[in-house]
């Protein structure tokens, strides 16, 4: 199925194969049959030539003959025409004479040539004219007494005859060409008396020439003058008397100075070829000329020619014939031969050739076979080995593939050199790592990649290479830039290249090294500060992982949450006291109230105040805990601190119970003293005693309910403080709130500085009333403590973002900057307060207290000399 395809790219590879046909065959080679025909052209060619050369021979007698017959015809003409002239002659003479010798009458006389005109054939008319050239006498009446004075002078030719022939000339008369014959008359003495004039009618001539004329055939007779003229022609064709005789002008001549001419020629270029005579005619420098078309004369010649030549190529017709039917076994088998040739170039199988024609063929036909059995064993041996290395190929071209992708992609790099050491090959990475291109580093030595300091090292690595064919080291690289770089080097052989050399760059690694070295140390550093911190710190300290199970615990908090040493440990370490741990109230605590808990669940808690009450002794603890979050916000698990506030507790019970003391039986003689003084203030104005008693009075009266206001302050600070103060919260009109209050406070001093703003669309606001009126009181008073007798106190409102915003202000003296930071603490008070007015520094701090209680915050304003404003802020009811 390989085969096939394989051996179509063979043949592509090769020249196309020949055409089928045989008129396809290669250029320049020559077949069978046209050798054949070749050598009988060659055997026919010798008698095409004598044949050629016989015709020819017979041509030229042929014209020959033809121009001696001319020449005769035309010297019978010349003879004929001589007659004539001597005829004409003869009749003039006799009418000269009569006219000459006997004195005629006109009329006699013009009737005697009139006569001669009828007795002579071609004659159009005859004249008797006197020496001066004056027409005495005409066959024409009308001619008489004209005159013609060139025609006597023609007698006076040169040859010495008493006659003359004109050339061709218009007659008068008639006004057509013609010709004369003229005849000098003399009388008695001699003397010339006159000439007689006879003008021939040239068509005429006809019946002067009738021996001449016949049997002319395709030929022509003419009668040419002394001026080269046609005067007479035969037939007349398209010649007219008078045009130019066709003949060269040499011929012409050369025939007026011999008996006769035979000549050629041709009328003009391109016309038929005449062949022709001339013969002169005596004594009249004219010429008679019979001549014959060459073609006419040599068409027997050309017809037995015809025949000849058809017969001959018949004869060669008939020859190839028998080339073609006598080649035909000869080229037949060799013909197939040659298809069954191109078919086994083309892949076809090889049938057996019919065995046929000459013994040397027969004998090709059998190699043939025995080269096409061959041919097809071997192609099957072909075939498959053909199939083989294709498979090969393919495998090797897979196999290439891998390897280029691994070598171009490969992380290291990988540079191929030969035994010299010369880099034939690199990959991109080995361009990257050394900072050379791929280009410059073909053809670089390995040794120029090490640096010189190295050379000592490489040099031994190259021997343990010889000895192992294989190597692994760390070595340094000398990049282009100048730079040292760590590598660890691999040098495998890879013959017969050479050897392949892996360059990995171990920089990173040895930095990564020495980095996590540096980490560790570090990691070891804290582990062993927080160990130190863990074990020193007097707080319990537990870290847990993300399912709540103790990890680590320091002495402390074994100590306080009861875990002996070496005991497993267990999920929630405030679990370890299960049953005993309980929140302050008494009530046990709910596994997601435990702040281990809600630490692995992302909260921070701080001081959680729990109880773990043992048959002993009762132990408080303050629990805080916060998540162990990696930096991707995964929960690793949680730190809990345990910090015993037994003692504290203690401390807080013990002030608790001093304050209750201090409340109870401090108000109870305060009562009193208030009660007893606001009973003297009523006697003592019924008694109308308004002077100094009544002022004590009032000053008893004041500082009582001063008293019992710092005694209020502070037991409400430590309710505060210990959580006691419960809180109601439900919405509230604010500004209807303070204004109420405000009417509350009527009567009392100096409320009546005081001014509420209202504003109107308020939204209630989520607050408990007792201690919103507390706040109240405490920031009017403050305001008003603070400030000059005169000056006004403001309340206004404002709504801003779920916050309504309470500002009371006043104009006192305001509170330096530095100070400012610290109001609100317990028992801050400012350096000018702490000289000029009574207080504890606790109506700021409760005030901070139940606003943040509330879910608001309190801030202030204050500019020195100007005035305060302390604002607090309440969330808005939904
Ligand atoms: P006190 O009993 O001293 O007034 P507070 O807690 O009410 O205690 O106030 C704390 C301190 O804040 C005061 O001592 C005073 O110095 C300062 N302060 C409070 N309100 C004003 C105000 N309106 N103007 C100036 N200073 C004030």
């Amino acid at each position: 199925m390989c085969s096939m395809p394989a051996r179509t790219a063979l043949n592509t590879a090769q020249s196309p194969p020949p055409s089928r046909s045989p008129a396809g065959r290669q250029g320049g080679t020559v077949g069978i049959r046209t050798w054949l025909l070749l050598l009988l052209a060659a055997a026919l060619l010798p008698f095409f030539l004598v044949q050629a050369g016989v015709y020819y021979v017979l041509c030229l007698s042929q014209r020959k003959a033809g121009m001696e017959a001319n020449l005769e015809r035309a010297q019978a003409v010349s003879t004929e025409f001589g007659a004539f002239v001597a005829d004409v002659l003869h009749q003039q003479a006799t009418a000269g004479s009569a006219l000459v010798l006997y004195d005629q009458e006109p009329e006699q006389a013009e009737g005697l040539l009139a006569q001669a005109v009828r007795n002579t054939p071609c004659l159009r008319h005859l004249c008797f004219v006197s020496p001066e050239g004056r027409v005495l006498a005409s066959s024409e009446p009308g001619l008489t007494e004209s005159h013609l004075p060139a025609l006597p002078a023609a007698t006076q030719s040169s040859h010495g005859h008493e006659w003359a022939l004109s050339n061709l000339f218009t007659d008068p008369l008639s006004g057509q060409p013609g010709f004369a014959v003229l005849q000098n008359v003399r009388d008695s003495r001699g003397a010339l008396a006159g000439v007689v004039v006879a003008v021939v009618d040239p068509p005429k001539l006809d019946e002067a020439l009738p021996i001449s004329l016949a049997g002319t055939g395709t030929g022509t007779v003419a009668l040419i003058d002394g001026a080269g003229r046609y005067v007479y022609v035969h037939p007349w064709g398209n010649v007219r008397p008078g045009d130019s005789a066709a003949q060269p002008a040499a011929l012409l001549a050369n025939a007026l100075a011999s008996q006769g001419q035979v000549a050629t020629y041709r009328s003009a270029p391109g016309e038929q070829e005449w062949l022709a005579g001339l013969a002169p005619v005596p004594s009249s420098g004219w010429l008679a000329e019979a001549r014959r078309p060459a073609a006419a004369a040599l068409a027997p010649l050309s017809t037995g020619l015809l025949h000849g030549t058809s017969l001959f190529a018949l004869a060669g017709l008939a020859a190839l014939a028998a080339v073609s039917v006598f080649a035909r076994p000869l080229v037949d088998p060799i013909l197939n031969l040659r298809e069954q040739a191109l078919g086994l170039g083309g892949g076809q199988r090889s049938g057996r050739v019919a065995v046929a024609g000459p013994a040397e063929v027969r004998d090709l036909v059998a190699a043939f076979d025995h080269m096409a059995r061959e041919i097809d064993a071997r192609e099957v041996q072909s075939a498959l080995l053909l199939r083989e290395l294709q498979d090969a190929s393919r495998l090797l071209e897979q196999s290439e593939a891998r390897y280029r992708s691994l070598f171009e992609t490969a992380l290291d790099a990988v540079l191929i050199a030969g035994d010299d050491g010369r880099i034939l090959e690199v990959n991109p990475r080995a361009g990257e790592l050394t900072g050379y291109s791929q280009q410059e580093l073909l053809g670089m030595s390995l040794l120029n990649l090490i640096p010189a300091e190295l050379h000592t090292r490489a040099a031994e690595l190259y021997e343990e290479y010889l000895c192992a064919q294989r190597i692994e080291a760390e070595l340094a690289l000398q990049h282009k830039g100048g730079q040292v770089l760590p590598v660890e080097v691999q040098a495998v052989q890879v013959p017969p290249i050479g050897l392949q050399v892996t360059l990995r760059d171990i920089g990173a690694r040895t930095r990564a090294a020495k980095e996590r070295e540096r980490l560790l140390a570090e990691v070891h550093r804290r582990a062993a500060e927080l160990d130190a911190i863990i074990t020193s710190i007097p707080a319990g300290i537990v870290i847990i992982d993300s399912s709540g199970a103790v990890m680590r615990m320091n002495a402390a908090a074994q100590a306080l949450l009861g875990h002996a040493a070496g005991e497993p440990s267990r999920p929630w370490p405030e679990q370890m006291a299960t049953g005993l741990i309980q929140q302050p109230d008494g009530r046990p605590f709910a596994v997601e109230d435990l702040p281990s808990f809600r630490a692995l669940h992302g909260e921070t808690v701080q001081g959680a105040v729990a109880v773990i009450r043992r048959a002993e002794a009762e132990l408080w603890l303050m629990i805080s805990a916060a998540p162990i979050s990696t930096a991707n916000g995964r929960l690793l698990g949680a730190v809990v601190s345990y910090v015993d506030a037994t003692a504290m507790h203690e401390m807080q019970k013990q002030r608790e119970d001093i304050l209750g003391m201090v409340s109870h039986d401090l108000r109870g003689p305060l009562t009193v003293i208030h009660g007893q003084a606001e009973l003297l203030l009523r006697w003592l104005s019924r008694a109308g005693l308004t002077g100094n008693e009544r002022r004590s009075t009032v000053a008893i009266l004041a500082s009582a309910r001063r008293m019992n206001a710092m005694i209020q302050d502070l037991v409400d600070a430590a309710r505060l403080e210990s959580g006691q103060l419960p809180m109601e919260v439900r919405p509230l009109d604010l500004c209807s709130f303070v204004v109420d209050h405000m009417q509350q406070m009527a009567g009392m001093a100096e409320s009546e500085r005081i001014e509420v703003i209202g504003a109107e669309g308020l939204p209630p606001v989520l607050a408990d009333a007792e201690r919103l009126a507390r706040i109240l009181a405490n920031l009017l008073s403050n305001a008003l403590k603070y400030s000059p007798p005169e000056s006004r106190v403001t309340v206004s409102f404002s709504c801003e973002g779920g916050f309504v915003v309470t500002a009371v202000t006043d104009h006192g003296q305001g509170i330096a900057p530095e100070e400012i930071q610290h109001l609100g603490r317990r028992y801050y008070r400012t350096r000018s307060a702490r000289s000029h007015r009574e207080g504890l520094g606790l109506g700021l701090y409760i005030c901070r207290m139940l606003v943040e209680a509330l879910g608001g915050r309190l801030w202030v304003q204050s500019e020195q000399d100007q005035g305060s404003t302390f604002y607090f802020s309440l969330p808005v009811a939904e």
